[in-house]
Protein backbone atom coordinates (compact mmCIF):
# COMPACT_ATOMS: atom_id res chain seq x y z
CA UNK A 1 0.00 0.00 0.00
CA UNK A 2 1.22 3.63 -0.83
CA UNK A 3 -0.04 7.59 -0.17
CA UNK A 4 -1.68 8.82 -2.81
CA UNK A 5 -4.39 12.03 -2.64
CA UNK A 6 -7.61 10.89 -4.25
CA UNK A 7 -10.23 13.09 -5.74
CA UNK A 8 -13.88 12.36 -5.23
CA UNK A 9 -16.67 13.71 -6.01
CA UNK A 10 -19.97 14.16 -3.40
CA UNK A 11 -23.04 16.02 -4.28
CA UNK A 12 -21.23 17.85 -6.83
CA UNK A 13 -18.20 18.95 -4.74
CA UNK A 14 -14.74 17.76 -5.42
CA UNK A 15 -13.23 16.24 -2.02
CA UNK A 16 -9.51 15.87 -1.82
CA UNK A 17 -7.89 13.64 1.04
CA UNK A 18 -4.88 11.31 1.41
CA UNK A 19 -5.40 7.80 1.40
CA UNK A 20 -4.04 4.32 1.07
CA UNK A 21 -3.45 2.45 -2.54
CA UNK A 22 -3.08 -0.65 -3.72
CA UNK A 23 -0.77 -1.00 -6.25
CA UNK A 24 -2.91 -3.54 -8.27
CA UNK A 25 -5.73 -0.10 -7.82
CA UNK A 26 -3.07 1.79 -10.42
CA UNK A 27 -4.56 2.42 -14.08
CA UNK A 28 -2.47 0.45 -16.81
CA UNK A 29 0.79 1.40 -18.04
CA UNK A 30 4.35 -0.29 -19.20
CA UNK A 31 6.57 2.18 -16.49
CA UNK A 32 5.50 1.89 -12.59
CA UNK A 33 7.42 4.18 -11.13
CA UNK A 34 8.67 5.74 -7.50
CA UNK A 35 7.71 8.90 -7.28
CA UNK A 36 9.82 10.97 -5.29
CA UNK A 37 8.17 14.19 -6.21
CA UNK A 38 5.46 16.20 -7.81
CA UNK A 39 4.44 20.19 -7.86
CA UNK A 40 1.11 22.33 -7.80
CA UNK A 41 0.22 23.99 -10.70
CA UNK A 42 -2.53 26.11 -11.92
CA UNK A 43 -4.22 23.40 -13.60
CA UNK A 44 -4.17 20.88 -10.33
CA UNK A 45 -5.10 23.71 -7.98
CA UNK A 46 -8.49 24.14 -10.75
CA UNK A 47 -8.60 19.71 -10.29
CA UNK A 48 -7.95 19.31 -6.68
CA UNK A 49 -10.70 22.48 -5.55
CA UNK A 50 -13.35 21.37 -7.77
CA UNK A 51 -13.24 25.23 -9.68
CA UNK A 52 -12.39 24.11 -12.82
CA UNK A 53 -13.45 20.88 -15.34
CA UNK A 54 -10.41 19.39 -15.32
CA UNK A 55 -11.39 15.82 -13.70
CA UNK A 56 -14.25 13.78 -15.42
CA UNK A 57 -13.91 10.34 -13.90
CA UNK A 58 -13.80 10.12 -10.20
CA UNK A 59 -11.81 9.01 -7.82
CA UNK A 60 -8.82 10.64 -9.68
CA UNK A 61 -5.39 11.25 -8.37
CA UNK A 62 -4.31 13.92 -9.38
CA UNK A 63 -0.84 15.88 -10.32
CA UNK A 64 0.31 16.79 -14.20
CA UNK A 65 3.91 16.34 -13.22
CA UNK A 66 6.11 14.30 -11.27
CA UNK A 67 9.61 13.22 -11.21
CA UNK A 68 10.74 9.66 -9.84
CA UNK A 69 12.72 6.43 -10.26
CA UNK A 70 11.77 3.14 -12.31
CA UNK A 71 10.38 0.23 -10.21
CA UNK A 72 9.71 -1.84 -13.24
CA UNK A 73 9.50 -1.03 -16.88
CA UNK A 74 7.77 -3.71 -20.03
CA UNK A 75 9.14 -1.07 -22.30
CA UNK A 76 13.33 -1.49 -23.32
CA UNK A 77 13.27 2.80 -23.54
CA UNK A 78 12.88 2.88 -19.32
CA UNK A 79 14.93 0.42 -17.17
CA UNK A 80 14.45 -0.09 -13.50
CA UNK A 81 16.98 2.71 -11.17
CA UNK A 82 16.81 4.99 -13.75
CA UNK A 83 15.23 8.63 -12.79
CA UNK A 84 12.67 9.37 -15.17
CA UNK A 85 10.26 13.05 -15.64
CA UNK A 86 7.05 13.16 -16.67
CA UNK A 87 5.09 16.44 -17.27
CA UNK A 88 1.43 16.56 -19.42
CA UNK A 89 0.08 13.84 -21.36
CA UNK A 90 -3.70 14.44 -19.33
CA UNK A 91 -1.85 12.18 -16.24
CA UNK A 92 -3.52 14.16 -13.61
CA UNK A 93 -7.05 14.64 -15.79
CA UNK A 94 -8.02 10.95 -17.03
CA UNK A 95 -4.88 9.01 -15.75
CA UNK A 96 -3.74 9.08 -12.35
CA UNK A 97 -1.36 11.24 -11.57
CA UNK A 98 2.19 12.66 -9.50
CA UNK A 99 0.59 12.94 -6.34
CA UNK A 100 0.75 9.78 -5.17
CA UNK A 101 3.90 7.53 -3.93
CA UNK A 102 3.87 5.66 -6.97
CA UNK A 103 2.40 6.28 -10.71
CA UNK A 104 1.85 3.48 -13.56
CA UNK A 105 1.96 5.10 -17.19
CA UNK A 106 2.64 4.82 -20.55
CA UNK A 107 6.75 4.83 -22.32
CA UNK A 108 5.96 7.21 -24.43
CA UNK A 109 5.03 10.26 -22.14
CA UNK A 110 8.30 9.76 -19.94
CA UNK A 111 11.29 11.40 -20.48
CA UNK A 112 14.88 10.55 -18.71
CA UNK A 113 15.76 12.83 -16.04
CA UNK A 114 18.46 15.73 -18.01
CA UNK A 115 21.69 14.90 -16.82
CA UNK A 116 22.33 18.17 -15.38
CA UNK A 117 19.45 18.39 -13.05
CA UNK A 118 18.84 17.07 -10.11
CA UNK A 119 14.92 14.80 -9.38
CA UNK A 120 13.74 17.91 -7.02
CA UNK A 121 15.53 20.65 -9.98
CA UNK A 122 13.17 19.07 -12.36
CA UNK A 123 10.50 19.42 -10.17
CA UNK A 124 11.12 23.05 -8.73
CA UNK A 125 10.82 24.01 -11.92
CA UNK A 126 8.25 21.54 -13.00
CA UNK A 127 5.56 22.13 -15.93
CA UNK A 128 5.37 25.73 -15.53
CA UNK A 129 9.25 25.42 -16.16
CA UNK A 130 9.02 23.25 -19.08
CA UNK A 131 6.29 25.64 -20.46
CA UNK A 132 8.40 28.56 -20.09
CA UNK A 133 11.05 27.26 -22.09
CA UNK A 134 8.52 26.43 -24.72
CA UNK A 135 7.74 30.18 -25.00
CA UNK A 136 11.38 31.18 -24.87
CA UNK A 137 12.54 28.75 -27.81
CA UNK A 138 9.56 30.05 -29.20
CA UNK A 139 10.31 33.69 -29.58
CA UNK A 140 14.23 32.70 -30.44
CA UNK A 141 13.36 30.48 -33.64
CA UNK A 142 10.69 33.51 -33.97
CA UNK A 143 14.07 35.38 -34.55
CA UNK A 144 13.70 37.36 -31.39
CA UNK A 145 17.11 38.44 -30.02
CA UNK A 146 18.02 40.52 -27.19
CA UNK A 147 19.51 43.38 -28.94
CA UNK A 148 15.14 44.24 -30.82
CA UNK A 149 14.13 45.80 -27.38
CA UNK A 150 12.13 44.45 -24.38
CA UNK A 151 10.26 41.26 -23.78
CA UNK A 152 7.14 41.56 -21.49
CA UNK A 153 6.06 38.87 -19.41
CA UNK A 154 2.89 38.90 -18.15
CA UNK A 155 1.35 36.76 -14.89
CA UNK A 156 4.76 37.42 -13.70
CA UNK A 157 4.57 36.15 -10.19
CA UNK A 158 3.36 32.53 -11.31
CA UNK A 159 5.00 29.69 -12.10
CA UNK A 160 5.67 30.04 -15.97
CA UNK A 161 5.82 33.70 -15.85
CA UNK A 162 8.45 33.68 -13.19
CA UNK A 163 10.58 30.95 -14.98
CA UNK A 164 9.84 32.97 -18.23
CA UNK A 165 11.27 36.09 -16.40
CA UNK A 166 14.91 34.08 -14.50
CA UNK A 167 15.10 32.30 -18.39
CA UNK A 168 14.95 35.22 -20.44
CA UNK A 169 16.93 37.88 -18.47
CA UNK A 170 19.97 34.86 -17.87
CA UNK A 171 20.07 34.40 -21.68
CA UNK A 172 20.43 38.31 -21.70
CA UNK A 173 16.49 39.64 -22.29
CA UNK A 174 15.57 42.85 -21.16
CA UNK A 175 12.44 41.92 -19.53
CA UNK A 176 9.48 43.72 -18.32
CA UNK A 177 7.19 41.87 -15.51
CA UNK A 178 3.38 42.47 -15.55
CA UNK A 179 2.06 41.74 -12.51
CA UNK A 180 -0.94 42.23 -10.35
CA UNK A 181 0.58 42.23 -7.23
CA UNK A 182 2.54 45.30 -6.70
CA UNK A 183 4.57 43.31 -3.18
CA UNK A 184 6.29 41.55 -5.76
CA UNK A 185 8.12 44.25 -7.49
CA UNK A 186 11.43 43.82 -5.34
CA UNK A 187 11.15 39.99 -5.70
CA UNK A 188 10.87 40.17 -9.61
CA UNK A 189 13.72 42.68 -9.96
CA UNK A 190 15.67 40.56 -8.24
CA UNK A 191 14.87 37.40 -10.50
CA UNK A 192 15.79 39.38 -13.37
CA UNK A 193 12.84 42.27 -14.51
CA UNK A 194 14.55 45.37 -15.71
CA UNK A 195 11.41 46.91 -15.04
CA UNK A 196 7.85 46.26 -13.34
CA UNK A 197 4.36 47.48 -15.04
CA UNK A 198 1.23 46.85 -12.83
CA UNK A 199 -2.10 44.75 -14.38
CA UNK A 200 -3.99 47.42 -14.36
CA UNK A 201 -2.08 49.30 -16.97
CA UNK A 202 -2.59 46.41 -19.18
CA UNK A 203 -6.17 46.30 -18.43
CA UNK A 204 -6.86 49.90 -19.54
CA UNK A 205 -8.72 49.88 -23.04
CA UNK A 206 -7.02 49.24 -25.66
CA UNK A 207 -7.07 50.64 -29.65
CA UNK A 208 -6.32 48.38 -32.15
CA UNK A 209 -2.90 49.19 -32.86
CA UNK A 210 -1.36 50.79 -29.19
CA UNK A 211 2.30 52.43 -29.43
CA UNK A 212 5.18 49.95 -30.11
CA UNK A 213 7.01 48.68 -27.17
CA UNK A 214 7.79 45.43 -27.04
CA UNK A 215 10.30 43.24 -29.09
CA UNK A 216 8.35 40.39 -27.74
CA UNK A 217 6.27 38.72 -24.80
CA UNK A 218 5.64 36.11 -23.12
CA UNK A 219 1.99 35.51 -21.70
CA UNK A 220 -0.05 33.73 -19.49
CA UNK A 221 -2.97 35.44 -18.79
CA UNK A 222 -4.97 35.72 -22.18
CA UNK A 223 -8.04 37.73 -22.95
CA UNK A 224 -7.72 41.18 -22.94
CA UNK A 225 -4.13 41.54 -20.97
CA UNK A 226 -3.08 39.25 -24.06
CA UNK A 227 -5.37 41.60 -26.63
CA UNK A 228 -2.99 45.25 -25.23
CA UNK A 229 -0.08 42.96 -25.35
CA UNK A 230 -0.68 42.19 -28.76
CA UNK A 231 -1.39 46.01 -30.05
CA UNK A 232 1.79 47.15 -28.49
CA UNK A 233 4.30 44.43 -30.20
CA UNK A 234 6.27 45.52 -32.41
CA UNK A 235 6.74 45.23 -36.09
CA UNK A 236 7.84 41.92 -37.12
CA UNK A 237 7.68 41.50 -33.36
CA UNK A 238 5.95 37.99 -31.54
CA UNK A 239 4.13 36.85 -28.64
CA UNK A 240 4.09 33.54 -27.04
CA UNK A 241 0.52 32.67 -25.38
CA UNK A 242 0.74 29.52 -23.45
CA UNK A 243 -2.00 30.52 -20.29
CA UNK A 244 -5.37 31.63 -19.62
CA UNK A 245 -5.10 32.64 -16.01
CA UNK A 246 -7.56 36.27 -16.96
CA UNK A 247 -9.95 34.29 -19.52
CA UNK A 248 -9.55 32.31 -22.58
CA UNK A 249 -11.34 34.60 -24.54
CA UNK A 250 -9.50 37.35 -26.92
CA UNK A 251 -11.03 40.38 -27.66
CA UNK A 252 -8.39 41.29 -30.26
CA UNK A 253 -8.88 43.06 -33.78
CA UNK A 254 -6.60 41.20 -36.84
CA UNK A 255 -4.43 45.04 -37.11
CA UNK A 256 -1.25 43.83 -35.34
CA UNK A 257 -1.20 40.92 -37.59
CA UNK A 258 -2.19 42.35 -41.20
CA UNK A 259 -0.24 46.17 -40.31
CA UNK A 260 2.66 44.65 -37.78
CA UNK A 261 3.65 41.16 -39.12
CA UNK A 262 3.03 40.23 -35.05
CA UNK A 263 2.99 36.57 -34.75
CA UNK A 264 0.84 35.12 -32.59
CA UNK A 265 2.49 31.67 -31.36
CA UNK A 266 0.92 29.17 -29.49
CA UNK A 267 2.49 27.22 -26.61
CA UNK A 268 1.24 23.22 -25.60
CA UNK A 269 3.54 21.36 -22.84
CA UNK A 270 0.82 18.80 -22.65
CA UNK A 271 0.96 16.76 -25.96
CA UNK A 272 4.36 18.45 -27.36
CA UNK A 273 6.94 16.06 -28.93
CA UNK A 274 9.79 14.23 -27.12
CA UNK A 275 12.46 15.96 -28.97
CA UNK A 276 11.08 19.46 -28.38
CA UNK A 277 10.56 18.22 -24.42
CA UNK A 278 14.21 17.36 -24.45
CA UNK A 279 15.58 20.55 -26.01
CA UNK A 280 13.41 22.30 -23.48
CA UNK A 281 14.63 20.56 -20.66
CA UNK A 282 18.09 21.40 -21.81
CA UNK A 283 17.56 24.67 -22.44
CA UNK A 284 16.32 25.06 -18.71
CA UNK A 285 19.38 22.64 -16.99
CA UNK A 286 22.24 24.59 -19.37
CA UNK A 287 21.00 28.53 -18.54
CA UNK A 288 19.55 28.60 -15.12
CA UNK A 289 21.72 29.42 -12.60
CA UNK A 290 21.93 26.30 -9.56
CA UNK A 291 21.20 28.74 -6.81
CA UNK A 292 17.84 29.57 -8.87
CA UNK A 293 16.38 26.43 -8.05
CA UNK A 294 15.57 26.54 -4.42
CA UNK A 295 15.02 30.00 -4.14
CA UNK A 296 12.16 29.38 -6.82
CA UNK A 297 9.81 27.33 -4.76
CA UNK A 298 8.24 26.86 -1.31
CA UNK A 299 8.44 23.08 -0.13
CA UNK A 300 5.01 20.89 0.94
CA UNK A 301 4.33 17.26 1.99
CA UNK A 302 1.37 15.60 0.44
CA UNK A 303 -1.05 16.18 3.06
CA UNK A 304 -0.56 20.03 2.89
CA UNK A 305 -1.77 19.87 -1.07
CA UNK A 306 -5.34 20.23 -0.70
CA UNK A 307 -4.86 23.95 1.58
CA UNK A 308 -2.25 25.18 -0.90
CA UNK A 309 -4.53 24.42 -3.60
CA UNK A 310 -7.09 26.74 -2.45
CA UNK A 311 -4.26 29.58 -2.04
CA UNK A 312 -3.05 29.16 -5.69
CA UNK A 313 -6.28 29.29 -7.45
CA UNK A 314 -6.89 32.64 -4.68
CA UNK A 315 -3.57 34.13 -6.46
CA UNK A 316 -1.98 34.48 -3.64
CA UNK A 317 1.25 31.91 -3.94
CA UNK A 318 4.02 33.37 -5.24
CA UNK A 319 6.82 31.08 -7.73
CA UNK A 320 6.49 27.50 -7.34
CA UNK A 321 5.30 24.84 -4.93
CA UNK A 322 7.25 21.74 -4.62
CA UNK A 323 5.78 18.59 -3.06
CA UNK A 324 8.23 16.20 -1.73
CA UNK A 325 6.21 12.64 -1.53
CA UNK A 326 9.27 11.71 0.99
CA UNK A 327 7.95 14.64 3.89
CA UNK A 328 5.56 12.76 6.15
P1 LIG B 1 0.04 30.47 -11.51
O1 LIG B 1 1.29 30.07 -10.80
O2 LIG B 1 -1.26 30.47 -10.77
O3 LIG B 1 0.30 31.93 -12.12
C1 LIG B 1 -0.66 32.67 -12.80
C2 LIG B 1 -0.34 34.14 -12.60
O4 LIG B 1 -1.23 34.90 -13.43
C3 LIG B 1 -0.60 34.62 -11.18
O5 LIG B 1 0.49 34.42 -10.34
C4 LIG B 1 -0.88 36.10 -11.41
O6 LIG B 1 0.36 36.78 -11.54
C5 LIG B 1 -1.57 36.11 -12.79
N1 LIG B 1 -3.03 36.17 -12.68
C6 LIG B 1 -3.83 35.42 -11.88
N2 LIG B 1 -5.13 35.74 -12.07
C7 LIG B 1 -5.16 36.72 -12.99
C8 LIG B 1 -6.19 37.48 -13.60
N3 LIG B 1 -7.49 37.29 -13.29
N4 LIG B 1 -5.86 38.42 -14.50
C9 LIG B 1 -4.56 38.61 -14.85
N5 LIG B 1 -3.52 37.94 -14.29
C10 LIG B 1 -3.82 36.99 -13.40
O7 LIG B 1 -0.18 29.57 -12.82
P2 LIG B 1 0.93 28.91 -13.79
O8 LIG B 1 1.11 27.49 -13.41
O9 LIG B 1 2.09 29.85 -13.90
O10 LIG B 1 0.13 28.93 -15.18
C11 LIG B 1 -0.14 30.16 -15.82
C12 LIG B 1 -1.12 29.93 -16.95
O11 LIG B 1 -0.49 29.12 -17.95
C13 LIG B 1 -2.39 29.19 -16.54
O12 LIG B 1 -3.49 29.68 -17.27
C14 LIG B 1 -2.09 27.75 -16.94
O13 LIG B 1 -3.28 27.01 -17.18
C15 LIG B 1 -1.29 27.98 -18.20
N6 LIG B 1 -0.37 26.88 -18.53
C16 LIG B 1 -0.40 26.44 -19.81
C17 LIG B 1 0.46 25.45 -20.20
C18 LIG B 1 0.46 25.01 -21.63
O14 LIG B 1 0.94 23.92 -21.92
N7 LIG B 1 -0.03 25.82 -22.53
C19 LIG B 1 1.33 24.86 -19.28
C20 LIG B 1 1.37 25.37 -17.97
C21 LIG B 1 0.50 26.39 -17.61
P3 LIG B 1 0.57 38.26 -10.95
O15 LIG B 1 0.05 38.22 -9.56
O16 LIG B 1 2.03 38.50 -11.06
O17 LIG B 1 -0.24 39.16 -11.84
Amino acid sequence: MFNALVLRQEQDKTLAKVEQIAETELPDGEVLVQVEYSTLNYKDGLAITGKGKIVRNFPMVPGIDFTGKVISSNDLRYQEGQQVVLTGWGVGENHWGGLAEKAQVKADWLVPLNEDLTPEQSMQIGTAGLTASLCVQALQQAGITPEQGEILVTGASGGVGSVAVKLLSTLGYQVVAVTGRAENTQWLTELGATRVISREEMLTPNRPLDKQLWAGAIDTVGSHVLAKVLSQVNYNGAVAACGLAGGFDLPTTVMPFILRGVKLLGVDSVSCPFEQRQQAWHLLATTLPKSYFSAACNTISLAQVPEYADKLIAGQITGRLLVDLQLS
